[in-house]
């Protein structure tokens, strides 16, 4: 015999994502739709388990039309890369401006990540 599936847990969540134009600094947060599906094996009394992450809609291309100052040569389409949110819940840092506006993925307050800057939404 096999690999016999014992368990098959299906989560929907969301990647929390901040999106910064490297030239302008043009700041934006999107999430994206993320189906978690952890399955758990038995094999000889072992139990193993494999993780799959899919995402429920196609990947965006978030495009800045940069300011021209920020250029010099006038408009540009400059693919807009993200990072994702690492949120380390501190329940004694109040969530304030250094989070809501926060321009980098990194979050230490109350909310784990999840108001993380949110004022650029
Ligand atoms: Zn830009
Ligand atoms: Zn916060
Ligand atoms: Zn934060």
């Amino acid at each position: 015999m096999g690999h016999a599936l014992v368990e098959e847990v299906v989560t929907h969540g969301r990647e929390r994502r901040i999106y910064r134009c490297r030239r302008c600094k043009f700041t934006l947060r999107r999430d994206m739709p993320v189906t978690t599906t952890t399955r758990t094996y038995e094999h000889h009394g072992q139990l193993t388990r494999t993780r799959e992450r899919e995402y429920d809609e196609q990947e965006p291309v978030i495009t800045c039309h940069c300011p021209p100052r920020a250029v010099g040569t006038g408009l540009a389409n400059e693919r807009v890369h993200y990072k994702t949110i690492k949120g380390t819940t501190n329940p004694d840092e109040k969530c304030g401006a250094r989070c809501l506006a926060s321009k980098g993925p990194t979050c230490d307050c109350s909310c784990g990540g999840e108001n993380h800057g949110k004022s650029w939404t």
